[in-house]
């Protein structure tokens, strides 16, 4: 999914290298690749074009933490414009009613039958009781479909195959919903090729007459531009609640995904993923934007150093890395910006290599607390020179804090452990160790 998208951010972020600083010469040139590669992702041009301009608008001038390169730092300032572009926030959908009616509108083709399936079966699975209903008055291999995928997920399904007005099956499968005891109802509508009249005028009577809770507008997100065209249509006419975007699996360009919101400003609800009943996800504009820039985990530990990094410290820290004279004082200073992070491994299991490295290093809430006793047990030349702690200081250290002469081996070991991982830790920031490959 969005490979070519992906690919050409990530080249784009790669020219903008070494500096401390964004500059407005750096960037610009960067932020006109991030707007080329959005438009050629099929990013309606006047959309691309606002969201790079805020993307500049923002980076200009930035400093750049110690701890992230500017090529990161502006990874982060695109990720959050791209999550607010595509609503920021994931939104529900709504099941009010008794029985809770949900309608399905789309083109032919665009997956409204499946979705209609995958929706069925979601929510069976919270232990709803969920009727299909088909609806589609024209095509009787529709009513078929939708029985095969019905008895798949184990959802009855409502039909007339008979009838040939809409407005009256969709009334009739909501009495009939009523009197057996379901909760929720999809009606699954007939779609056409292309948006028409006709169609629309008979989806919008079922509308009027069954008043739903939720209307779903289906759109098959290969289609790109067009999808976001057929969205307005629709949404004219229907005022619909929420897009189901539907073969994100395929070799889509991601233009639908990143435009529809702010053109049609309706939400994405549900992606589809796939041909199977449980190809289904909830749409997470975080999480969206996270995979079209390929880089995952980095983004939190950007976000992360840039909430608690002392920076002034870090760089002290640093220093005395380099001249390996890494002491207990510093660990303690260390210990409290840990504990500011969050869980240590957690953080550190960002970092390929790091984490590995960390795997059996126990380090967590309450180990803190002992090592902080023995710490404060130890003088200010222990703590100072931990290289002088023999055998009889760590005995009375021990007796000190009140712990076990085997805590105390223990921390000097995990204390030599912990001088190794920050010295990688600090060769990642330095950039001597790799930082995650964006894929
Ligand atoms: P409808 O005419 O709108 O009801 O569309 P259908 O539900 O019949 O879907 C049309 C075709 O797209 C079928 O072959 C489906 O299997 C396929 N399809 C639907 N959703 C997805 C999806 O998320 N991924 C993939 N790869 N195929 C899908």
């Amino acid at each position: 999914m969005f490979e070519n998208l992906s690919s050409k951010l990530e080249q784009a972020f790669k020219t903008l290298k070494g500096q401390g600083r964004i500059t407005d010469i750096n960037v610009a040139q960067t932020v006109k690749e991030i707007r080329k590669a959005l438009i050629d992702a099929d990013v309606n041009y006047k959309v691309a074009k606002t969201v790079t301009d805020s993307i500049l608008k923002e980076a200009i001038g930035r400093e750049v933490l110690i701890a992230v390169k500017p090529g990161e730092l502006l990874t982060k300032i695109v990720y959050d414009h791209l999550t607010s572009l595509m609503g920021g926030e994931k939104t529900d959908i709504s099941l009010k009613g008794d029985p809770a009616v949900v309608l399905i509108a789309g083109l032919q083709g665009s997956g409204k039958t499946t979705f209609s399936g995958k929706l069925a079966s979601h929510i069976k699975k919270q232990n709803k009781n969920v009727l299909l209903v088909a609806c589609d008055i024209y095509r009787p291999a529709a009513i078929d479909q939708l029985k095969v995928l019905g008895e798949q997920v184990g959802v009855e399904v409502y039909s007339e195959p008979e009838n040939k007005d809409a407005v009256t099956i969709a009334k009739n499968a909501i009495a009939y919903a009523k009197a057996n005891n379901k909760k929720v109802v999809i009606v699954d509508t007939a779609g056409r090729l292309a948006v028409d009249e006709q169609m629309m005028k008979e989806i919008a009577a079922v509308k009027q007459a069954i008043q739903p809770s939720e209307t779903l507008f289906v759109v098959d997100s290969m289609t790109g531009q067009d999808a976001v065209n057929t969205a307005k249509t629709f949404n004219e006419r229907l005022d619909f609640d929420g897009v189901v975007l539907t073969k994100l699996d395929g070799d889509t360009r991601g233009g639908a995904a990143l435009s529809i919101k702010s053109e049609v400003n309706k939400p994405i609800k549900f992606v589809g993923n796939g041909e199977k009943m449980d190809a289904l996800d909830a749409f997470y504009p975080d999480r969206m934007a996270q995979r079209i820039l390929g880089m995952g985990d980095v983004l939190s530990l950007v976000e992360r150093a840039q909430m608690v990094f002392d920076e002034e410290e870090a760089k002290r820290i640093n220093q005395k890395l380099r001249k390996n004279q890494f002491d207990f004082n510093d660990f303690l200073s260390q210990l409290e910006q840990v504990k500011k992070m969050g869980d240590m491994k957690d953080l550190v299991s960002m970092i390929p290599g790091v984490g590995k490295a960390l795997k059996d290093v126990d380090i967590n809430e309450d180990a803190f607390k002992p090592i902080v006793a023995m710490i404060q047990s130890m003088t200010p030349q222990e703590r100072a020179n931990p290289d002088m702690i023999n055998g009889s200081r760590r005995k009375r250290i021990a007796a000190g804090s009140g712990v076990q002469i085997q805590q105390v081996n223990n921390l000097m070991k995990h204390f030599e452990e912990l001088r190794k991982m920050m010295k990688m830790m600090n060769n990642v920031k330095e950039g001597k160790m790799k930082m995650p490959n964006m894929k």
